[in-house]
């Protein structure tokens, strides 16, 4: 099989009923990007920080996976295949996917910003919970906010750089550096393909426009049992 490499977005969730930011009622209708995704947003007002991360915790434990996260499991299983997502849910692994690269951090980890110790986050996080191993009151979500940088780049590069396939799912390519994975991939020979409710206007060489839950299930069977 063709060495993949596919990255997604909140699109890839959205059906699970996880919130997308950049759609009309989304996220960011709803908050300020800059009091609740940013270091200085955390810096001023911890405790405001932790209750939005803490709702989107208890938000990921009621959702269900769907049939997209479903089948990019069953491809994951596969060598050449890398799962890069943007998502800092769990529905890929709740579904089965092993190895998913998660750019921006996850949700269910909690983050010691003086000694960088990581452990499971507990359902509700506050400003006051002390660092298991340091013991600092200086926890946050282990998610990457505007102004930092995306974990895990060196692996992501690799992979680019040598995939015959790019798949984009389920975002808006507004927040980089995901949104050129596109333009590195094709420099480096790939084909590239956006499965997207709606076209983001990304330089690929096929879009498909749909729901994940239609769309990802059937890229997966041609891709796995032909056309
Ligand atoms: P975005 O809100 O900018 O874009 C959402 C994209 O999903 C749009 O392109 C939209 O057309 C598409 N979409 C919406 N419903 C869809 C569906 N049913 N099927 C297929 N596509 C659908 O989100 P993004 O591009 O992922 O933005 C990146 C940032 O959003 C990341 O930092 C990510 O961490 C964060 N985010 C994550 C979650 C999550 O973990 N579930 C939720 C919201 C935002």
């Amino acid at each position: 099989m063709d060495r993949i490499v596919i990255l997604s977005g909140a699109g890839l969730s959205a059906e699970s009923g996880l919130g997308t930011f950049r759609d009309v009622g989304g996220l960011w209708s709803q908050y300020d990007l800059a009091d609740v995704a940013t270091p200085e947003g955390f810096a001023r007002d911890p405790a405001l920080v932790h209750a939005f991360y803490n709702a989107r915790r208890t938000n990921m434990a009621d959702a269900p996976t769907n049939a997209a996260h479903a089948a990019l499991a069953r491809l994951s299983t596969y060598p050449g295949v890398t799962l890069v997502t943007q998502n800092i849910d769990d529905l890929l692994e709740r579904a089965g996917a092993s190895d998913v690269i998660h750019m921006h951090g996850e949700l269910s980890r909690a983050l010691c910003h003086v000694c960088d110790t990581r452990w499971d986050a507990p359902r509700e996080m506050s400003p006051d919970d002390p660092c298991p191993a340091c013991g600092a009151a200086a926890t946050r979500p282990d998610v990457v906010w505007f102004g930092e940088m995306p974990y895990h780049m060196d692996r992501i590069d690799a992979a680019l750089a040598c995939t015959d396939l790019f798949v984009s799912i389920g975002t808006s390519g507004t927040v980089y550096p995901a949104a050129g994975f596109v333009d590195r991939a094709r420099s480096a020979g790939a084909r590239t393909l956006e499965l997207n409710l709606e076209a983001s206007g990304g330089s690929f060489d096929e879009v498909r426009e749909g729901p994940a839950t239609e769309l990802v299930p059937r890229w997966v069977a041609e891709t796995l049992d032909g056309p």
